[in-house]
């Protein structure tokens, strides 16, 4: 959320300011001669005058953008920028970097200069804010503290500035607070306990109702606060205060809510953050006063629109903290019609600067406007869709931009599903849909209980009055969040839009207790902390008990669009075509909600861009004829991993068994024969579904183990048998039949007892490198012959029934190209036996999975003896890094992100350094080898969109993955192009 400030008065109440005291937005915009930073020397801060946008690596998006607006002669109050390097020469050595005192101390004197007025001194003492500002938006995750430089004695003089001794005595006891929690470590409870004290004893229903001597007091308890607590006195020297803020914002970076923040959207940890120094104006000097937040359109929807809260006479963090309850800013129009057109040029000046929707933080002080902050501002998934329309409409941005505006993540989050309206019941209250999706689970009261059941496996709901950033673990863990106060800007809503978690907030008809566990309705109602509800983030309603869910507009559109395409005619061009058949919009249904049309418009348009301008092909990892008609659906371009284990499973077993335990070659064939007709059974029917598209089929990979019972459960299983035979031993001839039963006994014992010696046999200690692969190809006599016949089969079959197979044979988990060599002579001829049969000419590439390191060094060799390579990422990243990938996620991988030993599991997300140095490595080596060899991959990260766009970056012909994510990979397919 926004880390607004009050701020803003320069000059409030002279009215004829001497004019450096209140610089005109042109004067502020204008540079101010920045010191000179020294011989050599590495400058550590710049003036707002000096930056720009592009700068955010250095100036921190705030910064940056700060000084953007000073450019545009926006009025900004004049501030100065501490670099994200000094923070990071701090976050290292401990210490400032030596010059930073000095540099801090030249830009001070200039502004205070410009502004006629002394840090903490004079008559008209100068106050600053001091606030965190990253490279990457992290809202509320760092540290601010506003009112720096006022002490016991300058607080008079800027109440007799201000005429208003309430407001200076609101400001002290503001600034102490913060910094005591902030710089000092101080509970922030304990200071909000006296706070409410405070407002009991004056019968003040809010804070802004306390009078001055209220504040006076409380300023004075919270000094003996902080030095009871913080073990110092409250610093009376201003400057002292400024140093000690600067550094409690570089602190805040290794705070526990900023790195669980960086770990969810994985920002890297050592950026640092940059601290910018602002000089306060103030909206909390009377009825003419205030602060607010704005965005150039609805962050929820894309709704054209200037949209945003704002509170009178308060400042920032009032409104961000939800104290007092905002109103719309159609409110402020009537209030100060002059200072919200202001705003509405500003924020159009803005945004067709920025080409996007922009978030301003801003603070009128006696009617004059200033802008605190701006940033291309966060929204939802839906919102992000039809705003990259929108621009593109308007001529803001071309499609590429727009293709750059959308992420594959956010399409993933289109594609949830959503309630079932007519299935749900009357809802228990209606609040602001601030982040869509459907979420059902137990309702909770607090951050830790909501993580600790979660830990348990619980789903839960989050729900507070309002939240705070002490909230975040409770957040991140609930599958939804419902709060009852505060809006759209509020922290709950601008987390978990950033987070893709549903949220409602401002349900204000629920009145949220936390310290009992409950919450009550309008009507009397209860909900108790455990009992079930139902949060739909877009619509805004509130229900008890589970609704069931329905799938999302944006998943039938593409269930519909590949209907529309035609069995026969996907592929590129189907795929950006087919929508139109599928009339975007009519998929909105009833109950889709309003703007569903709009937004699966924005979806068709945007990946019709995207299968335009891709390089990468996109298949999918099917191995049944339903998953590769999905996929085609989907947008698959073929498949490009059919894994076939998956077809000696169910009641295959049995022969599958038989196959293992077959003493002689006769009978090994027997079963060989009977699989025969169903492998060819299982590959027509992909062949089928995929017909005029490539399918890769994969021999058989898992080690032949996996086929059997388990060697414990077997091994209890003959124990007991033996034990029941010998008790029956003991009593035989005691009844007639009793001959009988142990015969049919025996059989089967004899049955398990050789199953048993089998999976003795094949017992492997490490199976994942054991017996599976190619090298079950090399052992088994017949296994791959029988599979590779079954494919060639199949392909006539369907070539004579008039079909076009476009058949491709895999071998996985080859080391080197002996391996290959061998399985493909003995396949070339399998598959000439069959053409020669059938009287046809079938051409089916081999291929080989590169998924050990040894084949990835050994590619150029491996390629003289395979038509194409398919990375299988998943063995590549398990053999790489020696990491079981069946254990490590659950095992250690949480406290390997912890740590920091890497920001997303490895699994997951390409590691560009070693699995991707590897992948590029072979292709390129392979490539060199045989120039018309093909390059896929089908691991996991086929599908994974930072993935996507690194193998577009190292020149595969395609990626495969799951049926779901075919519509992702395009998009990110589409994005990696337009450079992205
Ligand atoms: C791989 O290893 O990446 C792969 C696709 O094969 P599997 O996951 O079946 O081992
Ligand atoms: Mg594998």
């Amino acid at each position: 959320m926004p880390e607004t400030q009050t701020t803003p008065s320069l000059t409030p109440h002279d009215p004829s300011p001497a004019p450096a005291a209140a610089p005109s937005p042109a004067a502020a915009g204008a540079a101010l001669a920045a010191p000179p930073p020294g011989p050599a020397a590495v400058r550590h801060v710049f003036d707002f005058a000096e930056g720009h946008r592009e700068q955010a690596a250095l100036l921190g998006g705030k910064g940056a953008n700060l000084a953007e607006m000073t450019r545009l002669g926006l009025p900004v109050p004049p501030g100065f920028t501490i670099t994200t390097a000094a923070c990071r020469e701090y976050l290292r050595t401990g210490a400032e970097p030596a010059t930073l005192g000095g540099e801090v101390s030249a830009h001070l004197a200039a502004l205070e200069e410009r502004m006629g007025r002394r840090l903490g001194r004079g008559a008209a003492p100068l106050l600053v804010s001091v606030r965190s500002g990253a490279a990457v938006s992290m809202p509320g995750m760092m540290e601010t503290v506003l009112n720096v430089g006022l002490t016991d004695s300058s607080v008079h003089s800027l109440a007799a500035w201000a005429g208003d001794e309430r407001f200076a005595w609101d400001s002290y006891r503001r600034l102490i607070q913060m910094f005591g929690a902030t710089v000092l470590g101080v509970d922030s409870g304990l200071f909000e306990e006296r706070l409410s004290r405070a407002r009991r004893a004056a019968h003040a229903p809010t804070d802004a109702a306390l009078p001055a001597a209220a504040l006076r007091d409380l300023a004075g308890e919270f000094q003996e606060l902080v030095r009871a607590e913080g073990r110092r006195a409250f610093p009376q020297e201003p400057r002292e205060q400024l140093d000690l803020a600067v550094r409690a914002v570089f602190d805040s970076w290794q705070g526990e809510r900023a790195r669980l923040y960086r770990r969810q959207e994985r920002i890297p940890d050592d950026l640092g953050t940059a601290v910018t120094v602002c000089a306060m104006v103030f909206g909390n000097l009377g009825p003419d006063s205030g602060t607010g937040v704005a965005f150039t359109r609805d962050p929820a929807t894309g709704q054209r629109g200037i949209y945003g809260d704002y509170l009178q006479n308060a400042q920032g963090e009032d409104v961000v903290a939800g104290v007092r309850n905002t109103v719309p800013l159609s409110e402020l129009a009537r209030l100060d019609p002059a200072s919200h057109a202001e705003l509405r040029r500003i924020t159009a000046v803005l945004e067709n600067h920025y080409r996007d929707l922009c978030d301003v933080e801003f603070t009128i002080e006696r009617g004059r406007l200033w802008m605190l902050q701006t940033r291309v501002g966060k929204r939802t998934a839906a919102a992000a869709f039809r705003i990259a329309c929108q621009l593109l409409d308007e001529g803001l941005i071309d499609e590429r931009e727009a293709l750059r505006r959308v992420t594959g993540g956010q399409l993933a989050r289109l594609l949830f599903p959503r309630f079932d309206e007519e299935a749900a019941p009357a809802p228990l209250a209606r609040g602001i849909g601030a982040s869509p999706g459907a979420a059902v689970g137990a309702a909770v009261f607090d951050s830790a209980t909501a993580a600790q059941w979660a830990e348990a496996g619980r789903a839960v709901i989050l729900v507070r009055r309002e939240t705070s950033p002490d909230d975040l673990g409770g957040m991140l863990a609930a599958r939804g969040i419902l709060t009852s106060r505060g809006g759209k800007t509020s922290h709950a809503a601008v987390v978990a839009r950033g987070m893709g978690t549903p949220c409602v907030c401002g349900a204000e008809a629920l009145e949220v207790d936390a310290a009992n566990r409950r919450l009550t309705t309008a009507g009397g109602g209860v909900v108790r902390e455990g009992e079930v509800i139902s949060v739909d983030g877009g619509t805004g309603r509130v229900y008890r008990g589970e609704v069931p869910v329905v799938p999302s507009e944006v998943m039938e559109y593409f269930e519909r669009a590949g209907q529309a395409a035609g069995a026969g005619s996907a592929g590129r061009a189907a795929a950006s075509r087919a929508p139109q058949a599928a009339a975007p919009g009519a998929g909105a249904g009833a109950g889709a909600g309003a703007g569903a049309g709009e937004l699966v418009a924005a979806v068709h348009r945007l990946m019709g861009i995207a299968d335009r301008v891709r390089r990468l092909d996109v298949r999918a990892n099917a191995d049944t004829a339903q998953d590769a008609a999905r996929a085609r659906r989907f947008g698959a371009r073929g498949i490009g991993l059919a894994r076939t284990e998956h077809m000696f499973l169910g009641e295959r077993r049995p022969l599958v068994e038989r196959l293992i335990l077959a003493e002689t070659e006769a009978e090994r064939r027997e079963v060989l024969r009977e699989l025969l007709p169903l492998q060819r059974a299982d590959f027509t029917g992909l062949f089928e579904a995929m017909d005029g598209l490539p399918v890769t089929v994969r021999l058989l990979d898992p080690p032949l183990h996996e086929f059997l019972p388990d060697l414990t459960d077997l091994s209890v299983r003959v124990a007991l048998r033996g034990a029941r035979e010998a008790g029956h031993a003991g009593s035989a001839g005691e009844g007639a039949g009793a001959g009988d039963a142990g015969g049919a006994g025996d059989a089967a014992g004899r049955a398990d007892a050789r199953l048993l010696a089998a999976v003795r046999r094949l017992h492997e200690q490490n199976p994942m490198l054991g017996l599976r692969g190619v090298r079950l190809g090399l052992v088994v006599p017949g296994l791959f012959a029988m599979q590779v016949r079954a494919v060639a089969e199949a392909a006539a079959d369907r070539a004579l029934a008039g079909g076009t197979p476009l058949p491709e044979i895999m071998i996985p988990l080859v080391g080197t190209v002996r391996e290959l060599e061998l399985v493909r002579a003995e396949a070339e001829e399998t598959v000439a036996g069959v053409a020669r049969a059938r009287g046809l000419a079938l051409r089916i590439p081999i291929g080989t999975m590169i998924e050990l390191p040894r084949a990835a060094l050994t590619a150029g060799r491996v390629a003289t003896a395979a038509d194409f390579f398919s990375f299988g990422t998943n063995d590549l990243t398990q053999t790489v890094w020696g990491f079981s990938r069946d254990d490590v996620e659950a095992g250690f991988f949480a406290t390997y992100l912890e740590k920091g030993v890497f920001q997303v599991s490895p699994f997951e997300t390409i590691d560009v350094e070693g699995v991707g140095a590897l992948v590029e490595t072979a292709a390129r080596a392979g490539r060199a080898a045989r120039g018309d060899l093909k390059l896929g991959v089908c691991g996991e990260h086929g599908g994974d969109p930072d993935s996507v766009r690194f193998f577009h970056r190292v020149g595969l012909d395609y990626v495969s993955c799951s049926p779901f994510r075919v519509p992702v990979a395009r998009l990110e397919a589409g994005r990696a192009a337009a450079g992205a």
